[in-house]
């Protein structure tokens, strides 16, 4: 099979030479899970955004949970998030006892809308969770304004940007608790895992007991547990990999940015030459400073096609191209159905969550491919479109 007619998935992790031999060493030495890999991993990540508290965990979900805990949010709480994210960003919140409360999305950056926070804000409220789909980050003065004008914490929902900056600086180098996801599809993986940027040493201690059952220990055989802590420590190995990672990711995200340049080109020459410039085919903001490009997703035009967007995923398939949805709202779960959440309260992210489509974007791809998906999906969009 050419190169041409494989097919191409929305994402694939690239592990090099180096991670499988940094990954055989640790199962060679003896120790394999939390140990000096972590350790070196948390240093390394420290240093990596400004010095500040780094703690890493078994997965994003985890973090996101401690960081919620570090933060002294519970039962009775309200979280302000977005529905426009994976589930995990809600499911923690509820997972605390703490009651999300969905603001909705600007339509160009399908972000949390900020200025729409400030009218969802009670006695009850105690932070803002904002989410950076596809590694765009919200405007962080105004998010960091709100909070302490509101006296919130911010647990940044960071899982995407790994690697993004505002204002020339990375994301997680400032801020409140800024959490980060390892998982495979992420832009640095260790397969699973997630990492964590503090405020201090205190908040730093917490997380560590909160990770492994609340333990500490003191002298040689001094053991105590004062808080309920879970089972949420990274493994070794999974640090070998991120350091890895580590290395790589300035030629990966090189590579992101390039794609993604790519995309807008040749979607617009393809739109173009199909005569369908009218189409309101919505493409991401076009942020080359500051995204570290996790995902391309276009919003499709369902009002102008005579198709849906499972028959468009369908078709690409067809053609060997794989797309994914991230994400329909959160609020359309019968979980949040159940606990009163409607998708019609916040109508922009009902909309793009039922229009969203992630294209192929990982650093392996080669730039044919590109071409080939923007008159793939292009090709579609001229068949459906109404007259
Ligand atoms: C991946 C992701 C998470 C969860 O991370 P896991 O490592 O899969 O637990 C949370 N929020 C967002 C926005 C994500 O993309």
């Amino acid at each position: 099979m050419s190169h041409n007619h494989s097919f191409i998935p929305f994402t694939r992790p690239s592990f090099n030479q180096e991670t499988i031999d940094a990954v055989s060493e640790v199962l060679r030495s003896g120790w394999v899970t939390s140990g000096p890999k972590v350790a070196e991993f948390e240093a390394t990540l420290s240093k990596y955004f400004a010095n500040r508290p780094v703690r890493c965990f078994a997965n994003g979900t985890a973090t996101m949970k401690i960081a919620l805990q570090v933060a002294g949010i519970g039962d009775g709480d309200e979280v302000i998030t977005t529905p426009i994210s994976w589930v995990a960003t809600s499911n923690v919140i509820l997972s605390i006892g703490a009651k999300p409360v969905f603001v909705d999305i600007d339509p160009v950056t399908r972000n949390i809308d900020l200025n729409q926070v400030s009218a969802a804000i009670t006695s009850k409220t105690r932070a803002i969770m904002p989410v950076y789909l596809a590694g765009l980050s919200v405007n962080m003065d105004q998010l960091y304004a709100l909070a302490k004008q509101h006296h919130l914490r911010v647990i940044e929902d960071a899982a995407q940007a790994f690697g993004s900056q505002w204002k020339g600086k990375k994301i997680g180098s400032f801020g409140d608790l800024v959490s980060f996801s390892f998982q495979a599809n992420k832009n640095l993986t260790t397969v699973e895992g997630g990492c964590l940027v503090l405020n201090n040493a205190d908040e730093a201690k917490l997380a560590e007991k909160l990770r492994l059952q609340g333990l500490t220990r003191q002298g040689m055989d001094g053991m105590d547990v004062d808080v309920l802590g879970g089972k949420d420590n990274l493994t070794d190995v999974n640090a070998a990999i991120g350091l890895e990672q580590l290395k790589q990711l300035p030629s990966y995200q090189a590579r992101r940015a390039a794609l993604a340049h790519q995309y807008f080109e040749a979607i617009l020459a393809e739109l173009k030459s199909a005569r369908l410039q009218d189409l309101k085919l919505e493409l991401p903001v076009a942020n080359f400073t500051g995204n570290n490009w996790h995902m391309f997703q276009v919003v499709l035009p369902l009002e102008q096609l005579n198709t849906d967007r499972a028959q468009i995923m369908t078709e690409l398939k067809d053609l060997g191209i794989g797309t994914g949805v991230h994400y329909p709202a959160i609020t359309g779960f019968t979980l949040y159905k159940n606990q009163g959440y409607k998708t019609s309260d916040t109508p922009i992210a009902e909309r793009i969550g039922r229009s969203i489509l992630t294209l192929p974007l990982f650093a392996a791809m080669a730039d044919e491919d590109i071409g080939r998906i923007a008159s793939g999906l292009v090709g579609i969009l001229l068949k459906y479109r109404k007259n």
